[in-house]
């Protein structure tokens, strides 16, 4: 039996995250993309997460940083607590999760309620409010 989807869904990862980061399909909402930001940090997939940001936040540079944090800690769980608008005909939507991990031998958590637009049409991440 192939393994779930770090995301929380009960479909495995190619028929679930790995369809939207593989570039297979788009997501179809602000939710999907998040899951799909969630599963990329859980595999530090850098690239992913810059392509899935809207440009105008973009920090290319910060690429490598990325990835080397995402790689330095052990993921443990999404929660998504809330969304807002982000529907076929919104250029926005909101979606508050609890992303939890292990730092140095410390849980962690990241409790933030994300931005996302439109840009050429495909959802991007936009940018977060801690809470
Ligand atoms: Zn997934």
């Amino acid at each position: 039996m192939a393994k779930l989807c770090p995301c929380g869904s009960t479909l495995s990862y190619p028929d679930c995250c790995g369809m939207i980061i593989g570039r297979k399909k788009e997501a179809a909402t602000p939710l999907e993309l998040m899951k799909s930001r969630y599963v990329a940090f859980t595999m530090a997939n850098a690239d992913y997460l810059m392509s899935s940001q809207h440009s105008k936040t973009r920090r290319v540079k910060e690429s490598k940083q990325i990835k080397k944090w995402a790689e330095s800690v052990q993921w443990m769980g999404l929660v998504i607590l809330n969304t807002r608008k982000g529907e076929e005909t919104d250029d926005i939507g909101y979606v508050e999760f609890r992303a939890m991990y292990l730092e140095a031998g410390q849980i962690q958590q990241i409790h933030e309620r994300s931005l996302f637009e439109r840009e050429n049409g495909k959802w991007v991440y936009v940018s977060g409010v801690h809470l």
